[in-house]
């Protein structure tokens, strides 16, 4: 009796692991399609080895190539050209002809694992290049394009982890064009074999098939070069509240992109805003409230101390603009800044009272903004001032590099730095960090 409790108390359990978990298991690896090269007029196609051109559909022999032998396609109105000549084929799929996985393909002058397609592009203008390979191939390619492959071996464990939950969770992102995710930052950075370096072949080994996930499901694995002391809350940077993207405190002090500044003319800061659609005349003050120590709670800031939004007051208007916007229009590091108005010239002078029989001296201030300018400003504590005068520039200075959501390089550096000798669990803890709330699993 109590063995057949126990035996359909264990299938229930099966059972609904199976069901509420459907992104913590597969199989197998899943195989990814990435775009190498899209819309082109022609792709230069090359091997060490010998290799061949096949027809995606037919699976029919199109060209025999010998290794180091150059092949060009292109593109004709009727139709795909090898070498010159149109082939009837819309698909076409190159490989090595001896699949060892140490082969690749050379497109462009890149060598690729796996299989290379191309195709002509919707618009049948020009062709698109991608490259099908399994997903544990395309995280060699891919880690190290986005990390140094010096550092601590944890710390590229938590990039390799957080590369591949962010690839299985954005598969089929760039579904219309006809791949899973592209090769730039907007999606992950992927240079082919040449860029594979041993630290990272080591990393995606280790965590072979291991992703990120809350409640079971795969996460949104954004991560960024570096928080700047604190990352961020996801509402504040895409309005959109994802409860494992929290700000929490980051290591990164005294590392490489730290800390940044920006200095620009007031002149220059009203034409930039004047090119993006924002004429609001002679810029005469910015709404912005003080950077103060995370975690923080300000009008306009995040919790940690990013921008959400920053106002723009001129002679003729005013414009409110999110942090994201203005960041991505004067090209800042981050949307982690203050900002401080600068005049040229000494700021305030000494005044020497011995010189007519007074005692000391007294220094007084040049640099303070005319009353007039406030009454009419209706001045709040986080209107900052503009002088007027003559060459007056804007510093902008900040802290970090990149989004600020999820992941910081930088900090997983820093933390696996600190970690126990021989400890090759330490990315977890860097991963549970930088992910609130979630867990480390095996997908396949
Ligand atoms: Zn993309």
């Amino acid at each position: 009796m109590f063995k057949l409790k126990s035996s359909v108390l264990l299938f229930l359990l099966l059972l609904s692991v199976l069901l509420i978990a459907p992104y913590a298991y597969a199989a197998e690896q899943p195989t990814i399609r990435v775009g190498l090269w899209t819309n082109q007029p022609s792709i230069l196609l090359r091997s060490e080895v010998d290799y061949s051109i096949k027809d995606v559909v037919t699976g029919k022999t199109i060209k025999d190539c010998t290794a180091q032998e150059r092949v060009i396609i292109a593109v004709k109105p009727e139709g795909m050209t090898v070498n010159g000549s149109v082939v009837l084929s819309a698909r076409l799929s190159i490989s090595p002809k001896d699949k060892d996985e140490k082969q690749a393909i050379e497109v462009n002058k890149r060598h690729y694992r796996g299989t290379i397609e191309i195709f002509r592009t919707t618009a049948k203008q020009g062709i698109t290049a991608i490259n099908i390979l399994p997903l544990e191939w395309y995280l060699y390619g891919t880690a190290s394009k986005e990390i140094p492959v010096d550092w601590p071996l944890e710390a590229i464990k938590a990039q390799a982890v957080a590369a591949r939950t962010y690839a299985i969770h954005n598969l089929g992102k760039h579904r219309a064009e006809g791949f899973d995710v592209c090769a730039t930052t907007d999606c992950q950075v992927y240079g082919g074999k040449e860029e594979e370096a041993a630290a990272v072949l080591r990393a995606v080994d280790q965590t072979f098939g291991q992703v990120i996930t809350y409640h079971g499901q795969t996460i949104d694995a954004f991560y960024h070069s570096s928080g700047g002391l604190y990352t961020e809350d996801s509402e504040n940077v895409w309005g959109k509240y994802v409860p494992y993207l929290r700000g929490v405190e980051d290591y990164t002090e005294n590392t490489s992109h730290y800390q940044w500044e920006k200095t620009i003319t007031a002149k220059e800061l009203e034409l930039y805003l004047h090119k993006a659609g924002h004429a609001i005349g002679t810029l005469k003050a910015i709404g912005l409230s003080p950077l103060q120590t995370a975690p923080m709670s300000a009008e306009g800031r995040g919790t940690s101390g990013r921008v959400k939004t920053i106002q723009f007051i001129g002679s003729t208007g005013s414009v409110d603009l999110t942090g994201n916007q203005f960041r991505n229009m004067l090209g800042l590091a981050s949307t982690l800044f203050d900002v401080k108005m600068q005049t040229p010239g000494p700021k305030d002078i000494v005044v020497d009272f011995s010189e007519t029989g007074g005692l000391g001296s007294k220094t007084i201030a040049l640099n303070v903004p005319p009353d007039s300018r406030k009454s009419f400003l209706c001045d709040k504590d986080n209107l900052r001032h503009l002088t007027g005068l003559p060459g007056e520039v804007l510093v902008f200075s900040g802290y970090g590099y990149g989004h600020g959501l999820g992941l910081s390089q930088w900090g997983a550096k820093v933390m696996a730095e600190k970690a126990m000798p021989g400890d090759t669990t330490y990315f977890i803890k860097i991963l549970q960090h930088y992910y609130q709330g979630v867990q480390v699993k095996k997908m396949y």
